[in-house]
C-alpha cells in the first residue's frame, strides 16, 4: 500500500504571547511513499517527526493538505479505521495481562463481521510471535521479559491486525546499543518478510541508513531531501544535511572560490571547475583526506586514534568550524606523527561546497575518477606505528 502525503501541514497556536506566530511542526510535506518500502524519517528532536507519524496514524489531524493510502482518501477517516499499527518508543504493554493476550488485545474488540474466534485469534498471535521469534514467551508477562523482548511483544501486537502501514516511533531508542543494533536488523527482517509499507522515525542516521530503503531528512518541520541513504549521503543537498549524516560528522572549513580553484586559509588546494567565485563553506567528509606528504592541504597535528580497521587522525585548523579535523586513514598508511603538521591530498568526490548564505549545495566538476590512482600514489612516510601510538596515547 502506497501512502501519498500531499501538502501536509500542521500548525499549533504558540502559547507564548511573546513568541511571534504559531508552531509549525510540519511545514507543506509532499511525498509518496512507495508500495512495500520501509522510509526512515529522520532529523533532530523537534523537527517534526513525530507530528508526521501522528498525521499518518490519524491520531494528529492536519491543519492543510491531505493524505491517501493507495487511492484512498483518509485525510478524515478515524485512526482506528485507518488500518495501521503503531509502535512508540515506550513499549506500552498492559502489565496484568500475558504476552498471548497482549498480542491478541486489538483483536478482542472487533465487531461485526471481522470478530475472529478465540481459537483463530490465538492462532495469529503464534503466527506473528512467531515472526518476531517470541513464541516461547506467550505464558510470561511483561516485567519478565527484557526490553528487547517487550519490544518484539509491541511490534507483534502492532501485526496482528495486518494492517496496512506500519508506523515506528523511535521504537529503539529505550534499548541497549547492542540490542539496539541487533533489533533493528530484525526489524528490517520482518518488514521484508511481511511487506508492509512501514515508516520508521529516528534521530539516528545510522539507525536510518542501515535500515532504510528511503530516508527523508527533516528540519524545522521542513523536508530537507529525499533519496536512498547512500545517494543522500554522497549527495547533500545542503550543509544541514551533509553535516547531520555520518560519523564522524562532515569537516566544515571557511573557504573561497577564485577562478574555479578552491583556497582554505589562504591556500589552494583542490581546482573546482565550474564553481563561481565567491565565499563558502566547504565540507569534507573524514575519508576525503588522503595522507600526502605533498599534498596541498596541511592540519597541526594533534594526534591518532587507532580505531581497529581505521584509525583516525585528529587535528586543527585556522579555518575549521568544527574544534578538530578529523581523517580517517586505512591503518596501513603509516602517518609521521613526528611532525607536528599532517598534510593530505584531498578526494575531490568527498569535498562538498555549499553557498555561505543559503548553505545550499554548490556542484562543481572534477576529473574523472582518478581516486583509486591518488591513492596509490600517496607518499608512504613509512611505518612508524610505535612511535604513533606513544604520540596517540598520551
Ligand atoms: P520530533 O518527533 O521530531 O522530536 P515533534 O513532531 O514531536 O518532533 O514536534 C515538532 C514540533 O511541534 C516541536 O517544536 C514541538 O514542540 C511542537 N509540538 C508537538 N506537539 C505539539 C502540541 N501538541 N502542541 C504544541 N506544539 C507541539
Ligand atoms: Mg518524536
Amino acid at each position: 500500500m502506497k501512502v501519498v502525503l500531499e501538502n501536509l501541514t500542521k500548525r499549533y497556536p504558540s502559547r507564548n504571547k511573546r513568541a511571534a506566530g504559531d508552531v509549525i511542526a510540519v511545514d507543506h510535506f509532499t511525498f509518496e511513499i512507495p508500495d512495500g518500502k520501509l522510509v526512515g524519517l529522520l532529523g533532530p528532536s523537534g523537527c517534526g517527526k513525530s507530528t508526521t507519524l501522528n498525521l499518518i496514524s490519524g491520531l494528529t489531524k492536519p491543519t492543510e493538505g491531505s493524505i491517501y493510502f493507495g487511492d484512498e482518501d483518509v485525510t478524515k477517516m478515524a485512526p482506528e479505521h485507518r488500518g495501521v499499527g503503531l509502535v512508540f518508543q515506550n513499549y506500552a504493554l498492559y502489565p496484568h495481562l500475558t504476552v498471548m493476550e497482549n498480542i491478541t488485545f486489538p483483536l478482542e474488540n472487533l465487531k461485526g463481521k471481522a470478530k475472529l474466534p478465540k481459537a483463530e485469534r490465538e492462532r495469529r498471535a503464534r503466527e506473528i510471535a512467531a515472526l518476531v521469534q517470541i513464541d516461547s514467551l506467550l505464558d510470561r508477562k511483561p516485567s519478565e521479559l527484557s526490553g528487547g523482548q517487550q519490544q518484539r511483544v509491541a511490534i507483534a501486537r502492532a501485526l496482528v491486525k495486518m494492517p496496512r502501514v506500519l508506523l515506528l516511533d523511535e521504537p529503539l531508542s529505550n534499548l541497549d546499543a547492542r540490542l539496539r543494533l541487533q533489533t533493528r536488523e530484525e526489524i528490517k527482517r520482518i518488514q521484508k518478510e511481511t511487506g508492509i509499507t512501514t515508516v520508521f522515525v529516528t534521530h539516528d542516521q545510522d539507525e536510518a541508513m542501515s535500515i532504510s530503503d528511503l530516508i527523508v531528512v527533516m528540519k524545522d518541520g521542513v523536508v530537507q531531501q529525499i533519496g536512498a541513504p547512500q545517494a543522500v549521503y554522497d549527495d547533500p543537498a545542503n550543509l544541514f544535511v551533509a553535516r547531520f549524516l555520518g560519523t564522524p560528522p562532515i569537516n566544515v572549513f571557511e573557504g573561497c572560490v577564485k577562478k574555479e580553484k578552491l583556497y582554505i586559509g589562504g591556500k589552494r588546494v583542490l581546482d573546482v571547475e565550474g564553481a563561481d567565485d565567491g565565499e563558502v563553506l566547504v565540507g569534507i567528509r573524514p575519508e576525503g583526506f588522503l595522507p600526502d606528504e605533498k599534498g596541498s592541504f596541511s592540519c597541526t597535528l594533534s594526534g591518532i586514534e587507532v580505531m581497529g580497521r581505521d584509525v583516525s587522525i585528529v587535528s586543527t585548523h585556522k579555518a575549521s568550524q568544527n574544534a578538530t579535523v578529523r581523517a580517517i586513514v586505512p591503518s596501513e598508511l603509516g602517518i609521521n606523527t613526528a611532525s607536528s603538521e599532517v598534510s593530505f591530498s584531498l578526494k575531490p568526490s568527498k569535498v562538498y561546497l555549499f553557498d555561505k548564505e543559503t548553505e545550499r549545495r554548490i556542484g562543481f566538476a572534477f576529473e574523472g575518477d582518478n581516486d583509486t590512482q591518488k591513492e596509490s600514489s600517496v607518499g608512504f612516510v613509512g611505518k612508524i606505528l610505535g612511535q604513533l601510538f606513544k604520540r596517540g596515547g598520551k
